[in-house]
């Protein structure tokens, strides 16, 4: 039976960088040793990081005043690191809380000075956007979540406030042409979007950084990576190079406009599936929805384990919603095919 990957994260890779990555296991660039046995500060190894940051600058439009780093601790680790080499008491971290990943975001952001939510949508389950913002006079910067993974909604255009503005991408990282140079610092998660878990990819305007009096522990001071080349310690060889295949095979596809191409057919012929069913729904305001992650409901909600009973019978996996939404989730990635998401609306269908 063919499988249909629709897992959130660590989610789906093109077929033929799982390939590649299998080989350099085996023998990396005909060096006769794998890639997980060699130095990372052979010039091997050297030249993927410098490749793979000249690929993210080329696709994210951006010059020489930001730098790309390969961290580890996930999304996660960002939540506090953002903070802790931005954010003293003197400033304030205007934060948006539209769904799980936003919150964590708030609450690690406290340890380290004033926060405000300026925007939470909790009482409306995240359904929607509020882009209308107001900022406090003393706003350090503005951090939002590009695309909320778990409740389903996406910015399409971003606020322009006259504030730095920080963007948490995990899940919506080069997925279309996207203003990344109206940000001043993007992190992402590779494991979505780009490449295999073990590596987030931080985007940093360096204007942004020495401005607060706080003392960081080396391994957590931005700085100190940039000075180091992303290899002030012993980096995670293999996931960056997964990256560099996957940033690879999105040129190589044509690049950005076309991912946002192959993107929209996707998400537009489930979107259109779901409206037009008298069986599910999508609760998302229209313009909010995320063209990434599609996160909908069975009317009848008692009729929800038979259909994730026939999704697992018909290979369609990881189609589960997150464990506090319930419901269903379909995350569409850039290497997901498009002839998976129009199985499943077949199966939707049939379902119905
Ligand atoms: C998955 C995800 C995270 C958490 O990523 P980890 O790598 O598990 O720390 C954070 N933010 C967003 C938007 C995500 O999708």
């Amino acid at each position: 039976m063919q499988l249909h990957n629709f897992n959130s994260g660590p989610s789906i890779l093109p077929k033929e960088v799982l390939d590649q990555a299998a080989n350099a296991i085996h023998n990396f660039n005909d060096t006769g040793l794998s890639i997980l046995e060699i130095g990372h500060r052979t010039t091997h190894f050297v030249a993927v990081v410098e490749e793979a940051k000249t690929i993210v600058k080329r696709l994210m439009n951006i010059g020489d005043d930001y730098e790309v780093l390969f961290l580890q601790g996930g999304a996660t680790m960002q939540f506090m690191q953002v903070p802790m080499n931005l954010l003293d008491e003197n400033g304030l971290a205007a934060i948006c809380d539209n769904g799980v990943w936003g919150n964590k975001a708030v609450k690690e952001a406290r340890i380290f000075g004033p926060v405000q939510v300026v925007a939470d949508t909790s009482a409306d389950k995240h359904t929607h956007l509020i882009k209308d913002l107001k900022l406090p006079a003393n706003t350090s910067y503005l951090h939002i979540t590009t695309n909320n993974t778990v409740e389903g909604t996406q910015w399409h255009s971003y606020p322009q406030l006259g504030v730095p503005l920080v963007g948490d991408m995990s899940s919506d990282i080069f997925c279309r042409p996207t203003p990344f140079h109206q940000f001043d610092l993007i992190y992402a998660g590779a494991q979505k979007n780009m490449g295999a878990a073990g590596v987030t990819m931080v985007v940093v305007k360096k204007s942004m950084l020495g401005k607060i009096s706080r003392k960081i522990p080396a391994i957590l001071d931005y700085q100190k990576h940039i000075e180091a080349g992303s290899l002030l310690n012993t980096p995670p060889v293999f996931a960056i190079y997964v990256s560099l295949l996957t940033l690879r095979w999105i040129e190589k596809e044509g690049g950005l406009a076309e991912m946002e191409k192959r993107n929209l057919a996707k998400a537009n012929l489930l979107y259109n599936t779901i409206d037009a069913s008298e069986h599910f729904y999508c609760p998302i305001k229209k313009e909010d929805r995320s063209i990434m992650n599609a996160v909908f409901f069975l009317k009848d909600e008692t009729k929800e384990a038979r259909f994730l009973e026939i999704c697992k019978q018909n290979g369609m996996i990881g189609v589960k919603g997150y464990r506090t939404v319930g419901g269903i989730r379909v995350s569409m990635y850039n290497a997901m095919p498009h002839d998976s998401v129009k199985a499943f609306c077949e199966l939707m269908n049939d379902f119905s």
